[in-house]
């Protein structure tokens, strides 16, 4: 495909101190734009300086929220080889997502060079301390100028890259979740599957309400029974009970993680039996009474995995692991850095060279 590159005349300054970057506050000096039209497809692939972008007031995404997004990091190895983590399966599930809320579909390959071509322009942004990488954010959003309900004629996919810090500067602790037990997240038949903007709005209040009272995210009940299982904030969610790996099934309301997917894959590589099926609060309830419940971890893109070690449920709380991370949990979490920033081999071909 064809990308008109406008390079900035103003380029930023790179951050000094790598160990103050946090997460989605810097951004490199570049970002991708292409426009989508019923009747021209997508045409006008284009990377121009990083800077705001004008909307018409009536545009669809501010009205009616037709927005989905993906989150995938470029790592630094220690050679100096630029690389990213199975970014197919984010370019696949965007286009999952995009399907779902109407949006335009994206072809692969256009898509993974657009990947490839941003990142490897904005590679001296790409950070060298242990731990940090560059997150790759592409978002798409509806925007035809008119009020009227249905399905859009016209699109803006952008990708925007960010250096971020280390998750773990500080060591890997556990954290404190709350089980919610009134607001949902998503439903089967809704958007859950979709990784879309939507779904966050609904989660803040819930969000919210437990940081007021001492934890750190949320766990989701299923919207109809409120009973089983689904994910932890932005993170799936995966327990160890009784020597089995549990981790809620694909149902619809629950995103399918990529982090997920391959921790599921590297649990099975080494043994473990793993079981994606329906875990009722009960369930998890008896197994922390009786102690067969030994971890409990969240996995997605920003953390890799993060233990946790306090569950509350309506009042009453429970300590996994004695609050402190399990084997398991830090196996995955060695095992998948190692693979992402080239410590190790990859056996798996989830390893996609840039440059
Ligand atoms: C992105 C996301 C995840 C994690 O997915 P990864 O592909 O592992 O980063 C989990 N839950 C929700 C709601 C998400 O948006």
């Amino acid at each position: 495909m064809e990308i008109k590159i406008t390079k900035t005349t103003s380029p930023k300054a790179k951050p000094a101190d790598e160990s103050k970057l946090g997460f989605g506050n810097i951004f490199t000096d570049h970002m991708f734009m292409m426009d989508y039209s019923a009747d021209a497809g997508w045409h006008d692939a284009r990377i121009v300086p990083f800077a705001p972008i004008p909307i018409h007031p009536a545009s669809t995404v501010l009205h009616y929220g037709t927005e989905i997004f993906e989150g995938l990091k470029a790592y630094r190895t220690a050679d100096d080889e630029i690389r990213m983590f199975r970014p197919i399966e984010n370019i696949r599930r965007l286009n999952n997502s995009a399907e779902r809320l109407c949006l335009p579909q994206l072809d692969e390959k256009d898509a993974l060079e657009i990947l490839d071509t941003l990142v490897e322009l904005e590679k001296d942004w790409i950070p060298h301390s242990e731990g940090t990488s560059l997150y790759i954010r592409p978002f798409m959003y509806g925007n035809d100028p008119h009020l009227g309900v249905h399905a859009v004629k016209n699109a803006t996919y952008v990708v925007i890259c960010s250096p971020v810090g280390a998750y773990y500067a500080e060591g890997i602790n556990p954290v404190k979740i709350a089980i919610e037990s009134e607001d949902v997240r998503a439903v089967k038949g809704g958007t859950g599957y979709a990784k879309c903007g939507g779904n966050y709005a609904a989660s803040l209040r819930a969000g919210e309400k437990a940081e007021k009272k001492g934890f750190t995210q949320v766990l989701w009940l299923d919207g109809v029974h409120r009973k089983y299982i689904e994910e932890v904030g932005s993170m799936n969610v995966m327990f160890k009970i009784n020597g089995e790996i549990v981790t809620p099934e694909l149902t619809g309301s629950v995103l399918p993680g990529i982090t997920r997917k391959s921790c599921v894959e590297l649990l099975k590589d080494r043994g473990y039996k793993v079981s994606e099926r329906l875990i009722s609060i009960d369930e998890l309830h008896e197994a922390a009474k009786n102690g067969t419940l030994e971890e409990a971890w969240g996995t997605g893109t920003a953390a890799v995995v993060s233990p946790i070690g306090w569950l509350s449920y309506k009042g009453e709380e429970f300590t996994v692991n004695n609050g402190v991370i399990g084997d398991v949990t830090q196996q995955l979490y060695d095992e998948l850095t190692a693979i992402q920033w080239g410590k190790v081999e990859d056996t798996h071909g989830w390893i996609h060279k840039v440059c």
